[in-house]
């Protein structure tokens, strides 16, 4: 039988204490949240022989989660990925945000949505067992205007899906912009690295960057370029020929669905375990991010030091600095509006 379980932790942020629900399907896979950054930590996926191993980055000690640098799965917001400088423009006013990114702003500032514990209760619906989380974040939060409350629901479903639903509603108009930032490694997060999985993005476009890597504005066709994955490619087949100084795949594709249903954006296949996962998602664009920036610093599950390509990323989003580029679909929300967005995550075997 599929369940939630709570686990109240000994660890508390000020005043707030963190507590870890795990949710467990009628198969055995689990899926560990927990409260602070509404982070996934821990996700067990079977193998083609059926053995289960978690399949993403972490920390063994929760609290390794408190100094969560590369953003180990948290949720990522009120706007996740960059905003140029940090300012924006928004009905004539003129907003500066906290600035974390070498001259910019990244996955909502200095706090953001993932540094922050979230109220939780269990939610467990039709499909499976799921845990809710809320928070309230305050007009001028990270110099963001006006009061959200974001909801991030994650159900773990007997058919071996982990659905991520995300709503918002704002009492100003504000740029929101929700997504998830766990790091995958389909043969087990203690593998070194992701350069084997085989990956298949519905995208025929992506947006070029610059050398902050914020988007210049232009939509450019994958069509003769390494970030050309409409057909199943070795992520390290063409990795090498990412042009600028990236080291690696770093660029937000533009999926081929702009309907806003739930559609098919990306399978990855890892040929050793043959773990498949397919992503799902309503959202317009997808960070592809093979981890280029771990560099061996960090020691994380099971003391495997994390480097360079160790784990992918697949953040589905809106577009990077949307709120700069009026060619870029809105991430603007409004009073009276409910932001809403739904991400799956498919696993099965090949
Ligand atoms: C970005 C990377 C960044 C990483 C950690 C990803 O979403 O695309 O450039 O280094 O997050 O902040």
């Amino acid at each position: 039988m599929s369940h939630v379980q709570k686990t109240s932790l000994n660890l508390t942020v000020g005043s707030q204490a963190i507590d870890l629900y795990i949710l467990t399907n009628k198969n055995g896979l689990n899926a560990k949240i927990l409260t602070y950054g509404a982070t996934l930590v821990e996700l067990q996926a079977p193998d083609r022989f059926g053995v289960l191993n978690d399949i993403v980055l972490g920390f063994d000690k929760p609290d390794g989660y408190l100094q969560n640098e590369p953003y180990f799965g948290v949720t990522l917001g009120r706007v996740a990925n960059r905003i140029a400088r940090g300012r924006f423009t928004l009905d004539g006013k003129e907003y500066r945000l906290s600035i974390n990114d070498g001259p910019n702003h990244i996955h909502g500032g200095l706090k953001g949505f993932s540094k922050v514990v979230w109220h939780a209760e269990p939610a467990t619906d039709k499909d499976g067992a799921g845990v809710g989380f809320n928070y309230f974040s305050a007009d001028g939060e990270d110099g963001y205007p006006g009061n959200v409350s974001a909801r991030v629901v994650y159900v773990l479903t007997d058919d071996n899906e982990l659905r991520i639903d995300y709503t918002a509603k704002t009492d100003k108009p504000t740029p929101v912009n929700l997504s998830n930032h766990a790091y995958f490694n389909l043969a087990g997060a203690e593998n070194t690295d992701i350069l084997g999985h085989e990956l298949l993005l519905m995208a025929d476009s992506f947006t070029a960057i610059d050398d902050t890597l914020n988007p210049t504005g232009e939509i450019m066709s994958v069509q003769g370029t390494p970030l050309d994955l409409r057909i199943p490619t070795p992520i390290g087949a063409r990795i090498m020929q990412i042009p600028g100084n990236v080291g690696g795949y770093d660029h937000n594709f533009i999926l081929n669905n702009d309907s806003g249903k739930l559609t098919m954006a990306a399978r990855v296949y890892e040929p050793s375990t043959g773990r498949v996962m397919e992503i799902l998602t309503t959202q317009p664009g997808v960070q592809f991010y093979t981890s280029n920036f771990l560099d061996g610093s960090i020691k994380g599950k099971k003391g495997v030091t994390y480097r360079k390509h160790h784990a992918f990323c697949l953040e589905t989003q809106h577009f990077p600095d949307s709120v700069n580029h009026p060619n870029f679909p809105s991430i603007i929300l409004r009073p009276g509006q409910t932001y809403r967005q739904t991400t799956v995550h498919r696993f099965s075997v090949k």
